[in-house]
């Protein structure tokens, strides 16, 4: 009997070392220590041994359950305390870094558009920005292109009605602000605006910059001065730029201004159709028609205007070559910014 104990005792404690995880502990409470385990069935077997022997070896046995039953519990403890810590790993690991979040950036033609923005308020020019749906008086009889000029047909208008459209340029900013305030004036503009054409150069939507100065004695050189300046922070101090006579029905003169091919600086390729010069924007002196329009002396005051596409310069800074990617929202595209 006792030897039986013993055996069962040394077992017991044998199958408790082996064991490493919370599950098979259960197993083994039940084997040996629970109501139907083996340590209860030798309990029971006690009243077979001698009368005389009974006491001495119920205590032994209650020992051995005692001692079995403190080891179990302490294993018990150590197991569910790693336990519950692997647990807690495949909810929520405190200690672990953090899963990176993909960030999103400003569109290209967004950060474009502010590096223009952020140049000419160096210089001193504040931002205003107006509605993209506008009234005809606005886009085209305040900037001097009545009804029926033909300049009207280099825009490929979005008629709402007869009144009202889609704005084809940011000008109308310049007649809005004008007749609010009296001069000095020094604004941008910046903005969408839309016109019916699309090809890998153009889209039914892009962005402008327009830009204007009046105050007294404001002559071509200022325009150059500024527009050199916004040049070289844009692209290059080195940029070559040059002036060319244009039209334009809200400025006279007028003026389109070329700069030297990104690409192959000046001397001719594909991209540049071999002149070595790229168009970047329009300008002038603005037309005293618009003047009067606004009500400003055109003999006290004089002023430039100036306006770019913001797509076109995006093109030009990183040698995109089709305007529509800027709109098919390609993340391989987009992420290069
Ligand atoms: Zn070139």
């Amino acid at each position: 009997m006792e030897a039986e104990l013993q055996r069962i005792k040394e077992e017991a404690e044998a199958a408790l070392n082996a064991i490493n995880e919370a599950d098979s502990l259960e197993e083994f409470r039940v084997k040996y220590l629970g109501r139907k385990g083996m340590f209860t069935a030798l309990m029971r077997n006690l009243g077979q041994a001698p009368k005389e022997e009974r006491p001495r070896l119920g205590k032994l046995a209650n020992d051995f359950k005692r001692t079995l039953e403190e080891v179990f519990a302490a294993k018990k403890s150590a197991l569910t305390d790693t336990g519950s810590r692997r647990a807690d790993k495949g909810r929520l690991d405190l200690t672990l870094p953090g899963r990176a979040v993909p960030f999103g950036k400003r569109h290209p033609v967004t950060q474009v558009m502010d590096e223009i923005c952020s140049i000419f308020e160096r210089l001193g020019f504040t931002v205003a920005e107006g509605p993209d749906i506008e009234l005809d008086f606005y886009n085209f009889e305040g900037l001097n292109i009545p009804r029926h000029h033909p300049a009207r047909d280099m825009h490929d208008t979005f008629y709402i009605d007869d009144n009202v459209l889609l704005r084809t340029h940011t000008s109308p900013m310049q007649v809005r602000s004008m007749e609010k305030a009296a001069p000095p004036l020094r604004m941008i503009a910046p903005g969408k605006v839309y016109r019916c054409d699309s090809d890998i150069t153009h889209t039914p939507m892009f962005h402008q910059v327009e830009g204007f100065l009046v105050d007294r004695k404001v002559s071509f050189a200022d325009l150059k001065g500024i527009l050199a300046v916004f040049i070289a922070k844009m692209f290059d101090k080195k940029t070559a730029i040059r002036f060319r006579p244009s039209y334009f029905p809200f400025t006279e003169p007028s003026a389109e201004v070329d700069i030297a091919c990104v690409i192959c600086h000046g001397k001719g390729c594909r991209v540049c159709k071999q002149t070595g010069w790229l168009e970047i924007l329009g300008a002038g002196l603005i037309d005293p028609a618009v003047f009067k329009k606004v009500n400003y002396d055109p003999e006290e005051y004089s002023g430039f205007a100036f306006g770019l596409g913001v797509e076109r310069i995006a093109m030009l800074k990183y040698g995109i070559t089709d305007i529509r990617l800027f709109y098919e929202n390609d993340r391989r595209f987009l992420k290069q910014f």
